[in-house]
């Protein structure tokens, strides 16, 4: 274990919680609003019809592309309007608990809210880019069997600010500001983190649509991933509000395998499946993450039967090794093993990467996130 706290990232975090019309210590947050939203905010305080749209603009400016964490350092906006929303609103971020850094860069930060939720933050820095992997849930509900998340059960879904909240939490911890800077340190975001996205679509979405405004954090949409372990309905919606890179966990080439991994796969097989994946908007690559467990789904047979599968997709397989955790019931895969898939993977056409294991020591690699005692309650 080489873990470390890391100062910077822990000082920044200050008590309370960004939410979209979230109460946080007797006011509510403003993070988690568009600008129409701000606008209806502006009104409450008796800006005028006709100013509204501009100082909105202006307000979603300091907030999303210069971070500001509060309204006195707003130098466009009048002194009394700023001290109207000092006293109304805040800008507060999530409370951070616990920090570590890995060897290889990698952050991980325990983030708290009010009502005791725990979420996980993980950014993994790379030669070029930044990836934050947020949370989009407490828990979450799907109970993939080989996911530390999943020994939570779900406790709530996020807000649109508090999703958001990560990434400016992120952002602040990283000196990331204003969101246009040459070398900007968050380039990329996953929605890989605890949490079934599309099971909280509303929210992942107001948040994205932020995340994507050019007068926001200006995030490119083809650097921006939504993975899903297979909610079929939701993902033409994804595909035409957002037009995000798609990823999906597939991890399984026959259904009894990904109904028993999977249990998602039980509702939506992997015909289902991969239909809707076909359906994505054209000339997207989608994602398949293919995590190989020892004599479960890493054997030839099943590399074959996932050449057959993706056979007609524009698809990237992510082969991902195992990472246990106390109390997992899977094995890696042998370094032998998963060499064999890949390159029967490669055989059949498919590009086949083995996912570099990042922040294995300090428990933030993928299938890992866990913030609290196992639980199996659905909120
Ligand atoms: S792998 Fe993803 S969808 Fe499955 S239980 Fe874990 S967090 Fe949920």
């Amino acid at each position: 274990m080489d873990e470390r706290r890391t100062d910077a990232g822990c000082a920044t975090g200050a008590p309370g919680t960004g939410a979209d019309g979230h109460v946080q210590g007797g006011r509510p947050s403003l993070i988690g609003e568009d600008a129409e939203g701000l606008a209806r905010r502006l009104a409450e305080l008796g800006v005028a019809a006709r100013e509204r749209g501009m100082r909105a603009r202006q307000l979603f400016r300091w907030i999303y592309a210069r971070g500001a964490r509060s309204f006195e350092i707003m130098s466009d906006l009048p002194k009394d309007l700023r001290d109207a929303l000092a006293e109304r609103f805040e800008l507060s971020r999530p409370q951070v608990l616990a920090c570590a850094q890995s060897r290889d860069g990698t952050r991980k930060w325990l983030l708290g809210y009010e009502d005791g939720a725990r979420v996980e933050l993980v950014y993994i820095p790379e030669p070029g880019r930044g990836t934050l992997c947020l949370s989009s849930q407490v828990g979450c509900p799907l109970g993939c069997r080989f996911c530390r998340t999943a020994t939570m059960g779900l406790w709530r879904n996020l807000r649109a600010g508090e999703i958001l909240g990560q990434i400016l939490f992120a952002k602040d911890a990283l000196d990331d500001w204003p969101a246009d800077r040459p070398g900007r340190q968050v380039t990329n975001l996953v929605l890989m983190g605890m949490g079934e996205p599309l099971l909280n679509y509303e929210a992942v979405r107001q948040a994205l649509r932020v995340a994507l405004a050019r007068d926001g954090l200006g995030l490119s949409r083809r650097r921006i991933t939504v993975s899903t372990a297979g909610v079929v309905p939701r993902i033409a919606e994804l595909g035409r509000d957002l037009g995000v890179r798609l990823a999906v966990s597939l991890h399984a080439a026959d259904d009894a395998t990904r109904d028993r991994l999977v249990p998602i796969n039980r509702k939506w097989n992997i015909a289902a499946l991969l239909e809707a994946c076909r359906n994505y908007p054209a000339g997207r690559r989608i994602t398949f993450e293919y995590v190989l467990l020892h004599g479960v789904n890493d054997r030839p047979e099943d590399a074959r039967r996932l050449v057959r599968l993706l056979a007609d997709l524009p698809a990237k397989v992510n082969l991902i090794p195992f990472n246990p955790w106390p109390g997992s019931e899977y094995r890696p895969s042998s370094a032998e093993r998963v060499r064999r898939f890949r390159r029967l993977l490669e055989a059949g056409g498919l590009e086949a990467p083995v996912r570099e294991p990042r922040g294995r020591d300090i428990l933030a690699a993928c299938g890992q996130l866990a913030s609290a005692p196992p639980r199996t309650r659905a909120a």
